[in-house]
């Protein structure tokens, strides 16, 4: 079952128009992946899907609902959870804060209780730095905590912005094990915009490749991997 299912999707900036008639679908329980040059419209598509842009045309449909238009605390109260490009952690409260942020939606204080245990078992870090600012973080750790902070939410769905940015590349790979591991044990559904097309064609199972605000290309990463004009675009190889 397709738990994510986007229709013709069209946003814009006034007249700069981002996306132009986007269509994807991504079932339950697995990892997308959308890359793309600079300015292709990755970002727009994600704030689209997460309610912060309303769209001009198409559908977003999540689960068993339409989702177009609606506001963004309603989209994350139905399970589906933007990770901002650039972390945008709260820097003058301490991680554990900006943890308990991730939930305000829920009620169901134990289960927040529980989960704020499990996030701290998959970034330890979290746990030893919990009293600190999250501004004294270093940008690995931001990330690590906006990552944190959008599984409070208890989320069926992940939108992951370029989790890699400005991270070494032994730093990303630590990341991109744990979202790995968050998709497997949880069985959290993953779409994921990245700069490193390596690394994401690696770990997700389905890739679409944006231009110009339109998908060229889409198919199994497996299958993406082995394309030569891929290879040469994006993975640098010939
Ligand atoms: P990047 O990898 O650089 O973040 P992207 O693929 O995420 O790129 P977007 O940030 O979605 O691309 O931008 C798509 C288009 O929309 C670009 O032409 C960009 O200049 C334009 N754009 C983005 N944000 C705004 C804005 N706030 N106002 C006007 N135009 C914008």
């Amino acid at each position: 079952m397709n738990l994510l299912e986007v229709a013709n999707l069209e946003s814009a900036y006034g007249p700069v128009k981002a996306v132009r008639g986007v269509s994807l679908a991504v079932p339950e329980g697995r990892i997308a992946t959308v890359l793309g040059p600079n300015g292709a419209g990755k970002t727009t598509l994600l704030k689209t899907l997460s309610g912060i842009i309303d769209p001009k045309r198409g559908s977003v449909r999540f689960g068993e609902q339409d989702i177009t238009g609606r506001d963004p605390s309603h989209i994350v109260r139905m399970g589906l959870v933007q990770v901002p490009e650039g972390r945008e952690v709260f820097p003058l409260l301490s991680v554990r804060d900006n943890l308990l942020m991730g939930a305000y939606t829920r009620t169901d204080r134990d289960g927040v209780a529980r989960d704020l245990e499990v996030v701290q078992g998959y970034f330890p870090i979290l746990r030893e730095r919990a009293t600190q600012d999250a501004g004294l973080l270093s940008g690995g750790q931001q990330q690590m905590l906006a990552i944190a902070r959008a599984l409070m939410a208890a989320p069926k769905m992940i939108l992951l912005d370029e989790p890699s940015l400005g991270l070494s590349p032994k730093l990303t790979q630590e990341i991109f094990d744990i979202v790995l591991r968050i998709n497997r044990e949880r069985g959290t559904t993953l779409l994921i915009v990245e700069q490193n097309a390596h690394l994401a064609l690696g770990v997700a199972d389905l890739g679409f490749i944006l231009e110009n605000g339109r998908i060229v290309v889409e198919g199994a990463c497996a299958v993406l991997r082995e394309r030569a004009d891929i290879q040469e675009f994006y993975l640098g190889l010939q």
